[in-house]
Order: structure tokens, then C-alpha cells, then sequence
């Protein structure tokens, strides 16, 4: 079962008012586990973004320091409320053009605001940005099943970087230092495989299996087993674990 509750919050700097939907429970029933940490699942869509851009006055503040008001308390027709797709990040919708150049752009901006206050959000801001440049890969999915066409594919992408890798080459500057940082945020967390995965992306394979040498027996078996791979073939790019 499904519900959704509407709810009310005001930018802490300008006071303007927006509008949010609170997905308060969900069944998933297809999801992708990634390399990077990922879950490509439906509900996704619908969990609300825990730093916004005020659309009235731009500044950039974290749900978490502002008082949610519920629907029954609230007069919505008494003020300017503005709705979700006016206030979501980055401003523009997921199928138009640079949508992805502008959420990089937005978490780069959310690092550097007031609202990136300690170490728990920058991992959470640091994180997203990963996920989203690494979608660039995730746009152009490996195909599963051989054919000719898929061979003479194949064949060129050995010479020819495919759509996927030329975008994301485009943010490769700020996807090495994203990385850079991330590695003692992960540190402190004792988060070991998301640890060696960003090692794996950074190129640096030597760090890999050391930090994977505890790991592989329990559930995370298939996780290991891919970085591992990807590794000993000195592959950098996000891998689809399940799915
Ligand atoms: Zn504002």
C-alpha cells in the first residue's frame, strides 16, 4: 500500500512558501543495485530531495532545518505556494536537454552554501553527485545478448568511446575531485566496499582488493565479485551489480 501526504514548508531565508508530497510507504518491485551504491527503482522518483534552491530568492537550504506544516494546517489559496516541479532540483525536468549539467552544477552549489553544515550532508550531497555523473553510464546500459550487430557494436566501442562515456567525460574535472574528497568521508564511515568502489573509479586498482580482501561471503558475494572483476580488467566505470 501506497500513501502520499501533502506537506508545507517555508525557505528559511526569504520565507516563501512551497509544497511537497511525502511518499510515506512503498513496495519495490523491480530494482538495479549499481557498483557505486545505486538503487534504480520506481519509488525513487518519488522521495523528496533533502537540499532545495528556493525558486523566490535562490538560496539553498537543507529539509532538515525546516518545520514541516501538514495540509490540514495550512491555507493553501492564502498565500503564493509553489509546487514541487517549480522548487525540485535543478530547476528543469529529468527529459530535457542538460538536465544532468544542471543537477552537477546544483550539488557543486549545495557543497559550497551555508546548508552543507557537516560531514553527514556533504557525504549525502558528495554522494548524489557521484550517482548522477555516473548516470551518464547508466543512460547506455551493455547489452545482454550477442547478435552481429551487437559485435560490430562491440567491436567499435574497443576504438570509439561510446555516447554515454563522451558525456561523461565532459565531467570527468569534477568526478575526480568529487571522488578525491569522498575517500575520507567514507573512510570515517567505515563504509569498506563503496570505499574500494571509489578507489575502482579513481583508477587507483592497487587500493582494491585490500579492501575487499574481508569481504565476499556474505550477501554482498555479487557486489564483490563484479568490483573484483573490473578490477583485474582495469575497468573504471560504474557496473550493474543486479538487476
Ligand atoms: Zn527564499
Amino acid at each position: 500500500m501506497t500513501t502520499f501526504l501533502q506537506q508545507f514548508f517555508q525557505c528559511p531565508a526569504c520565507g516563501a512558501w512551497m509544497a511537497s508530497i511525502e511518499l510515506t510507504s512503498y513496495t519495490v518491485h523491480e530494482s538495479m543495485l549499481w557498483s557505486d551504491g545505486f538503487q534504480d527503482h520506481q519509488a525513487v522518483y518519488f522521495m523528496e530531495p533533502l537540499f532545495i534552491k528556493c525558486p523566490a530568492c535562490s538560496d539553498i537550504f537543507c529539509r532538515e532545518d525546516v518545520h514541516m506544516v501538514p495540509a490540514y494546517d495550512f491555507q493553501e489559496d492564502a498565500v503564493r505556494v509553489y509546487e514541487r516541479d517549480e522548487w525540485r532540483p535543478p530547476g528543469i525536468d529529468s527529459f530535457e536537454e542538460g538536465y544532468r549539467e544542471a543537477l552537477v552544477n546544483f550539488y557543486a552549489e549545495a557543497l559550497n552554501s551555508q546548508a552543507c553544515s557537516n560531514t553527514e550532508r556533504e557525504t549525502w550531497i558528495r554522494t548524489r553527485l557521484w550517482w548522477t555523473i555516473n548516470d551518464c553510464i547508466r543512460a547506455y546500459p551493455g547489452r545482454r545478448q550477442w547478435s552481429l550487430r551487437v559485435f560490430l557494436t562491440f567491436l567499435r566501442r574497443l576504438v570509439l568511446p561510446s555516447p554515454g562515456q563522451l558525456e561523461f567525460a565532459r565531467f570527468s574535472k569534477v568526478f575526480k575531485e568529487n571522488l578525491q574528497r569522498m575517500k575520507p568521508l567514507y573512510a570515517e564511515r567505515e563504509a569498506g566496499l563503496l570505499l574500494a568502489e571509489i578507489h575502482r573509479e579513481a583508477g587507483e586498482f592497487g587500493e582494491v582488493s585490500g579492501l575487499l580482501k574481508e569481504w565476499g561471503t556474505g550477501p554482498e558475494k555479487s557486489f564483490v565479485r563484479v568490483v573484483r572483476r573490473a578490477t583485474r580488467l582495469r575497468q573504471k566505470y560504474v557496473k550493474l551489480i543486479s538487476g
